[in-house]
């Protein structure tokens, strides 16, 4: 099992053949890179084959974007010289609750796994932006993205003009928003100063095909917010999102729907703290959206 949906000089994309989940190997001239690698222990050991095989004597370095089970799930496969994360993963005080998921995952489906189920330790934390860790030749600069997870983080290669996203921009699934919605726009918002920082010309996600240009990241950091903001009109305003379009745009509803159910009443909660509000003057006009609440009932 070696499903390679990425190749060129330096970077190769591993994608899983669950919940499109992709793993990335950039090989650059001092160090090999490994960022999430993922899902069932044959994809794992694939990746962790790969990269033994191209390896010679440089650097391992992992890099984990967020603290998500599928995230985390094959760390152990590997022997990395440094790993790194931010600040908030090395402290999440969740850990053994990830841990518990891997597991109960392998044991709902019967899956051993030939190396051990351990939470990633941190050589290097990341607690602010644009945090730079340089290698010989390679530069690598961490942005803090929190808002899907309360410890996600991008990485930029920045050399090779690649960002590494973690579980944001993907085009088949929408934002699943576990820890704030708050966070998450202002995680969007901030893309673009790390691009325009950086300069990047692809950019990973954690789930789905890669975006290989700007006009493709910058249309799914669009189509993001937008969820966003349509689920805030639908706990303020009550008028009812359009769901046919949202699942003519995502194609996986059976377990999207829990997504979208579970990211409905955390925004709710965030309503009722007064961490937002909706502002209709901004979206496209108060009538219309009588009109339509009228039309329902
Ligand atoms: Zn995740």
């Amino acid at each position: 099992m070696n499903n390679i949906v990425y190749k060129d000089r330096h970077v190769t994309v591993f994608q899983s053949a669950l919940f499109q989940t992709n793993s990335t190997v950039v090989e650059m001239e001092d160090l090999v890179l490994v960022v999430d690698p993922a899902w069932l222990p044959d994809e794992v050991m694939a990746i962790s084959n790969y990269v033994d095989k191209i390896r010679c004597k440089r650097e391992l370095f992992l890099v984990f974007t967020h603290s998500d089970y599928d995230h985390i799930i094959g760390c152990g496969a590997f022997r990395p010289d440094k790993v790194f994360m931010s600040k908030a993963m090395a402290e999440n005080p969740e850990k053994e609750l990830r841990l518990e998921e891997v597991l109960e995952f392998d044991d709902k489906y019967y899956i051993n796994r030939p190396y051990p189920v351990v939470y990633p330790q941190p050589d290097f934390t990341i607690f602010r932006d644009a945090a730079q860790y340089r290698h010989h030749s390679t530069k690598m600069t961490f942005y803090l993205t929190p808002g899907h997870t309360a410890d996600s983080m991008m990485v930029v290669v920045w050399q090779i003009g690649l960002c590494i996203a973690g579980d944001y921009l993907s085009d088949v699934e929408f934002p699943a928003i576990t820890h704030s919605s708050v966070e998450y726009e202002a995680s969007m918002n901030k893309l673009l100063a790390i691009h325009d920082r950086n300069w990047f010309t692809r950019l990973v996600p954690g789930h789905g095909n890669l975006s290989l240009s700007i006009n493709d990241w910058l249309q799914r950091r669009t189509d993001s917010l937008s969820y966003i903001y349509a689920v805030r009109e639908y706990i303020t305003t009550g008028v009812a999102m359009d769901e046919v379009a949202l699942w003519s745009r995502y194609h996986f509803p059976l377990s999207q729907k829990k997504v979208h159910t579970e990211n409905i009443e955390l925004m709710r909660r965030e309503y009722e703290q007064g961490l937002w509000t909706w502002r209709p003057a901004e979206s496209t006009g108060t009538n219309t959206e009588l009109t339509e609440q009228d039309d329902q009932e």
